[in-house]
């Protein structure tokens, strides 16, 4: 590993001034899980890392809190999944989100790793991450997933390369409408969570709308419309210390036994967090019931086109969704 120097800025002003300094940009260090591991494996050579954990209390306030808002909740983006997995008092509602930071990576990586850094770490492409290997995002003409071993990639919206978004939180937060606060050259400015992610087609060099020295500040979950649940369902090879195959996060809006509104969110089988509108759209308006989940759970691979080895990601996908429909809307799955 490259020797770098850290630097513990304690405004946000000279962090990200120090991050745009010439002549190459310097990424901030949040938790560090993921950037140290790239720059372990010599896929990241920085001279300097820009520590957020040195914001003085005043500067760095609104990226550790955890608070709640009026009916809703406010995420620092410096807040450890730890932390979010073991919050008291957050509502029933983001049931999803307590979920899914239980369940990423492992308990000792949940402590150091921050909400930000999550949904900005690099993806786990096993061509992306080789030193000796040049793919499409790392310089090459071609992405090597394609008719290489590709058991783990992307069904939907790939092309023309092959990662599948790697943040765990990122499907519930977009399933609960976060929306995401940046600093930048402009001031700061809010967007939908799901604005923030970028698929290969737009972007190569990242996953993210990002211009370089921006930070992420804090998420805002607003608040529930009555009846809103959600719930987080993922399957891995095995139960701890291992990456999602595939994953799946919702909220509906139940009103008696009719849905009245739908987010779903799939994880790990895009480039992105991925959207299923047509299972949404299929879901308002009609009364909750087994016979319902099972015909609209084989929406969730509308347009998927899965690689050479990876078509088992579809019925895992809509397994998963109907799994989920049964258990946010309280609806027991038939023998
Ligand atoms: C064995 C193992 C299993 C894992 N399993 C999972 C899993 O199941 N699910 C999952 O989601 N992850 C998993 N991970 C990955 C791990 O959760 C991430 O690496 C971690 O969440 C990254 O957060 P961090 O705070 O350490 O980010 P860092 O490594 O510090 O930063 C990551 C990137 O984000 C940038 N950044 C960080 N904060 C900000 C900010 N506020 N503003 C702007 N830029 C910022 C950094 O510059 C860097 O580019 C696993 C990792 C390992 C080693």
């Amino acid at each position: 590993m490259r020797p770098f120097s850290l630097i513990r800025p304690t405004t946000l002003a000279a962090a990200r001034a120090r991050a745009l300094a010439e002549p190459q940009a310097r990424p901030f260090r949040a938790g560090g899980i993921d950037l140290l591991g790239l720059m372990k494996e010599g896929l990241r050579a920085p001279a300097e890392l820009i520590e957020l954990h040195a914001l003085s209390a005043t500067e760095g306030a609104e990226m550790r809190a955890l608070a709640a808002t009026e009916g809703g909740l406010r995420v620092g983006a410096l807040v450890s999944l730890a932390a979010l997995a073991r919050a008291k008092g957050l509502p029933p509602s983001f049931e999803a989100l307590r979920e899914a930071a239980s369940s990423a990576a492992t308990p000792a990586i949940r402590e150091a790793a921050t909400v930000g850094g999550n949904l900005l770490q690099r993806p786990r492409c096993w061509y992306l991450r080789h030193p000796d290997l040049e793919c499409l995002k790392s310089g090459g003409a071609s992405c090597l997933a394609e008719g290489g071993e590709n058991r783990l990639h992307a069904i939907l919206g790939g092309g023309p390369c092959y990662i599948v978004h790697p943040s765990t939180l990122a499907a519930p937060l977009v399933a609960l409408a976060a929306t995401v606060t940046i600093l930048g050259g402009g001031g700061r400015r809010t967007l939908p969570l799901e604005e923030l992610f970028a698929p290969p087609r737009e972007r190569i060099d990242a996953e993210h709308r990002l211009a370089a020295g921006e930070l992420l500040l804090a998420l805002e979950l607003p608040a529930p419309a009555p009846g809103l649940r959600s719930v987080y369902e993922v399957a891995k090879e095995k139960l701890s210390h291992d990456w999602p195959l595939a994953e799946v996060a919702l909220s509906v809006v139940v009103e008696g036994q009719t849905i009245r509104g739908a987010r779903v969110v799939l994880g790990h089988v895009a480039p992105i967090p991925w959207r299923a509108l047509a299972v949404e759209q299929a879901l308002v308006g009609q009364v909750a019931s087994a016979e319902l989940f099972a015909r609209v759970a084989p929406l969730a691979s509308v347009g998927a086109r899965p690689l050479a080895q990876n078509g088992y990601k579809v019925a895992l996908t809509q397994g998963l969704v109907r799994a989920a429909l049964h258990r946010a809307c309280d609806v027991p799955i038939p023998e």
